[in-house]
């Protein structure tokens, strides 16, 4: 296959660009580099079968010959990132998605659209299964991400039932590991480069909140198959893909510093929440059990060691 990712630089692009030419496929990055870098895939440079094309998605995408999947991965992803660009992430979730779908109509290729747990917004229900529409603040400063998603999922459903484009719908949830930015503000690199300079971790609010943790690898198989998956109605509804072990903020903290022998504690930073961030959140993977046979291997310990490791050479 040839295979169009978006966001190709970025944390997430640039692993499944290993991923499918390991694979054997041949994969054109594309990015604009504003919260992607070329660090990310400068290892590939010079391969026959990848390419890297600096554009931005929300204007329209030349593109000469076949491809026959389009990944679409563009998208500020932290929360500090989305507050910086706000209009950048309605517009890559809006427009940037409509001319991704032109391409996979216009090219005859199979479509996945990276969405997130954040069309669930801040949940009233726990965990969150695919058919829980969600409880998102539209005007609040996580607006701009949510409902960028929020449209670029219906855009991808219009494709689907208009256009008959074979298209699929993931839904990430907080996912870490190697080629995450040190500055982009999410708790893990956060915590980590905390930790490895010696400084206290900063928690924001009391750590009540919870997250639930997805090493990259465990994200990338899922990934992968939800994209090999043959074409059927029901491919194409959302898939959650995350690690369902939940924890409190301040217990996430506590393991950070204990997996870096961090003499400096934590503070907390109750007023660096950011308005309206989740209280909870959880993936119910029953879906992508059954229609992928998948689910997580690899222990939070694990993954954070090796994150911990790639960020060591960084800070
Ligand atoms: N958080 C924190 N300290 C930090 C960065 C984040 O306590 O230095 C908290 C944040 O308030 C949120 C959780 O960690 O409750 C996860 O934040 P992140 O930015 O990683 O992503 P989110 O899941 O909110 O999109």
């Amino acid at each position: 296959m040839r295979i169009l990712i978006t966001g190709g630089a970025g944390f997430l692009g640039s692993h499944l660009a290993d991923r499918f030419l390991a694979e054997g496929h041949s994969v054109i990055a594309m990015d604009n580099l504003i919260t992607g870098n070329t660090d990310n895939i400068a290892h590939l440079a010079g391969r026959p079968d990848f390419r890297f094309i600096r554009h931005d998605v929300t204007h329209y995408i030349f593109l000469d010959g076949p491809i026959d999947a389009v990944l679409h991965f563009a998208s500020p992803a932290s929360p500090i990132d989305y507050l910086k660009y706000p209009i950048q992430t309605l517009k890559v979730g809006a427009l940037g998605t409509h001319n991704a779908l032109g391409v996979a109509k216009h090219k005859n290729a199979r479509f996945l659209l990276a969405s997130t747990s954040e069309i669930y917004g801040d949940p009233l229900v726990h965990p969150q299964r695919e058919d829980y529409p969600g409880n998102v603040v539209t005007i609040g400063p996580r607006g701009v991400y949510d409902e960028a998603k929020r449209f670029a999922e219906a855009l991808t459903m219009a494709y689907h039932r208009a256009h008959k484009v074979d298209t699929r719908i993931v839904r990430i949830f907080n996912t870490f590991g190697e080629r995450m930015r040190l500055d982009d503000g999410r708790v893990v690199p956060n915590f980590i480069g905390q930790a490895l300079r010696r400084e206290p971790l900063t928690v924001y609010g009391d750590g009540s909140q919870t997250r639930s943790f997805c090493y990259v690898a465990d994200l990338i198989e899922g990934l992968f198959r939800l994209l090999m998956l043959p074409p059927s109605e029901d491919a194409a509804n959302p898939v959650n893909i995350g690690n369902p072990n939940e924890m409190s903020i301040l217990e996430f903290a506590k393991v950070v510093n204990m997996l870096t022998d961090n003499p400096a504690g934590i503070i907390f930073k109750k007023q660096d929440r950011i308005e309206g961030d989740p209280q909870t959140r959880q993936p119910d993977i029953t879906r992508a059990r059954k229609l992928l046979g998948w689910e997580p291997r690899v222990a939070l310990h694990e993954g954070l060691q090796r994150t911990i490791r790639y960020f060591e050479g960084r800070v």
